[in-house]
């Protein structure tokens, strides 16, 4: 079964998530489990804990179809010792509130060298910054998200995720998530059918699909190798409509959460149904 939802709300608590994500249809999530732009935040209670796993067990949300998202601040690959120490130690805490959420997944943007230390040096920093978590945490994956390659943020090729990975002790805790956006703005072409099994062939070749444990559904406001991390409406970007039916014809991409980021979220139901068409017609040969 394909997986597929949008980037919700959890304002008011984190218990809210999957109830707004019900309300659009969809059977999978992506939240924050405290606010993307505070390094500061209080623990999770007990209460807002045990409505948020009832919630998700209420709208049929198991744990493969939810992938938690970690703060714009934190960066593991930071140059200084203080910031790094300091975006660990926020790490760490993402990591724990998806434990104790019962969740399986964080996802999380690499990490920026900001032109202090060199790409390979930044890289082992982000491997060592997981090691370190997952020695501390039990059952939750990091999942790498890959980037634009806006500014000096790392993880914009395919083989920088495989060298953080390649430096990860524990392999069967460490993912990765493909950003359709951050992709096709990297320079690889998403454009024609021929142009995502071209692509898709390359991740597995580099990477391996293995290590898919979700994707994010963007198309974008910027052109092929643009480097712009500017997200658009399914089918109203430079990507348009091709990538999301090859995506959703394909069974390597069941099973994993599928989460839009689009930028209109009224739009939001309807980009659901429109991806689970896709699905539909090709069943319908
Ligand atoms: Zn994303
Ligand atoms: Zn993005």
């Amino acid at each position: 079964m394909y997986y597929v939802g949008a980037h919700v709300s959890a304002s008011g608590g984190v218990e809210n998530a999957p109830l707004n994500a019900a309300a659009i249809g969809a059977n999978a999530f992506a939240l924050f489990t405290k606010n993307q732009r505070r390094w500061d935040a209080k623990p999770l209670d007990q209460k807002s804990i045990a409505r948020f796993r009832q919630n998700c067990e209420q709208h049929g949300f198991t744990p493969d179809q939810v992938l938690p998202h970690d703060s714009y601040l934190i960066n593991l690959g930071h140059p200084e010792q203080d910031a790094l120490a300091k975006s660990r130690a926020a790490f760490l805490d993402e990591m724990q509130r998806c434990e104790q959420l019962g969740l399986k997944y964080l996802n999380f943007h690499p990490g920026s060298h900001l032109r202090k230390i060199s790409e390979s040096e930044c890289l082992s920093r982000i491997a060592e910054s997981i090691n370190r978590a997952l020695e501390q945490t039990r059952g939750v994956t990091a999942v790498i998200e890959n980037t634009a390659g806006q500014g000096s943020n790392l993880g914009y090729r395919f083989e920088q995720l495989a060298e953080i990975i390649a430096q990860v002790e524990d392999k069967s805790r460490v993912g990765v998530c493909l950003d359709t956006c951050h992709t096709f703005a990297a320079g690889y072409d998403l454009r024609t059918r021929e142009a995502c099994e071209a692509t898709f062939a390359e991740f597995d070749r580099v990477v391996g699909f293995n290590y898919l444990c979700g994707m994010h559904l963007n198309d974008s406001k910027g052109g092929l190798e643009s480097r712009l991390d500017r997200h658009h409406s399914l089918g109203q970007g430079e990507i348009g409509w091709e990538v999301f039916r090859y995506i959703m014809q394909d069974a390597r991409f069941e099973a994993i959460p599928l989460v839009l980021e689009t930028i209109d979220p009224d739009l939001w139901a309807e980009e659901i149904q429109q991806l689970r068409n896709f699905t539909a017609q090709a069943l319908a040969g």
